[in-house]
């Protein structure tokens, strides 16, 4: 099936960077979100976007403008029907995930394949509230969506080889680079980043070096472009932790407990940027 219409579900930070990405390679998008605000703000996100890539001459104003006259959105479900491909970008939870899978398999074309962009809920499981797990697929974009090249590909225990191949296909013409993973806690991506950054915070935490310092031995020293607390900073700490529960319920290993500052700094709404403090203060 020839994908001309993409409904993307979730216009926050992954949501509204997905659209305009679609958008961008002249895809006709739907982004959908619950309240017309949280529509407004993603559609004004893409604005700012098109305008700094025009500002840094990646794009033409002409591009800009074609791109941003592709990108409808709305609150109302019926928009998403015609679409041939949708992708969810709603918040980390799974039961909100499976009620919207639900409602999308109902209301959707038995043919149109469903991606969810979860950094951590099992593909597998939320194919399974659907009658179509072989065309489900997990497409996990990386933050900020339109400069970042990753999308891993979720394969879930029952996700055909042709759902995969299509995807595959989609991600390379949205510029990216797909990479292949099976479904397990994690997958790839935070299974390897989120033990680096929970052991940072073990370190901060046992009085072994200061942030800044953790940082500096991993960008000079490892060559990272970001030390991991400023990574986990920018991630979000809530997030950071939740990942980490994901791992450790998910593999029963001890390895993956949470650093209890991190508990602690989530207790204590120190999220990072997003609440102006985390591991540094971002209130100036
Ligand atoms: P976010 O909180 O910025 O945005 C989520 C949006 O979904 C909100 O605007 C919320 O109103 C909306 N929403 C909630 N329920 C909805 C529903 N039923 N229908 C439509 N919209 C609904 O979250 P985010 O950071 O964009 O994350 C979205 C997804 O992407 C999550 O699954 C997350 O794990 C994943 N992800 C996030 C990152 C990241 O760095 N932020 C990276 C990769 C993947």
């Amino acid at each position: 099936m020839e994908i001309h219409k993409v409904a993307v579900m979730g216009a926050g930070t992954m949501g509204n960077g997905i659209a305009q990405v679609f958008a961008q390679c002249g895809f006709e998008v739907y982004l959908r979100d619950v309240r017309p605000e949280l529509v407004e703000r993603g559609l004004e996100n893409i604005d700012n976007s098109l305008a700094r890539l025009v500002k840094k001459q990646k794009l033409s104003e002409e591009e800009a403008a074609q791109a941003r006259r592709r990108v409808h959105g709305g609150v109302d479900m019926a928009g998403t029907v015609e679409s041939d491909f949708v992708v969810e970008a709603i918040i980390e939870d799974a039961d909100q995930k499976m009620d919207m899978f639900r409602e999308l398999d109902e209301i959707m074309r038995p043919d149109v394949m469903l991606a969810s962009n979860t950094s951590s809920i099992s593909i597998t499981k939320l194919a399974a509230v659907t009658t179509r797990p072989d065309r489900f697929i997990g497409m996990h974009f990386m933050n900020p969506v339109p400069v970042m090249e990753l999308v891993e590909l979720i394969r879930g225990l029952q996700t055909s080889d042709a759902t995969y191949r299509a995807v595959e296909t989609l991600a390379r013409k949205l510029g990216k680079t797909p990479v292949g993973v099976n479904d397990s806690p994690g997958f790839v991506s935070n299974r390897v980043l989120m033990p680096l950054i929970n052991e940072a915070i073990f370190a901060y935490m046992e009085g072994v070096a200061s942030p800044e310092a953790i940082d500096t031995v991993m960008k000079l020293g490892m060559n990272h472009p970001m030390g991991p607390l400023t990574l986990a900073d920018f991630v979000g700490l809530d997030v950071c932790l939740s990942v980490m529960e994901v791992l450790y319920r998910g593999f029963g290993d001890p390895k993956y407990r949470p650093c209890p500052l991190l508990v602690k700094m989530v207790d204590a709404g120190y999220l990072g940027r997003k609440s102006g403090k985390g591991f540094y203060d971002y209130s100036g």
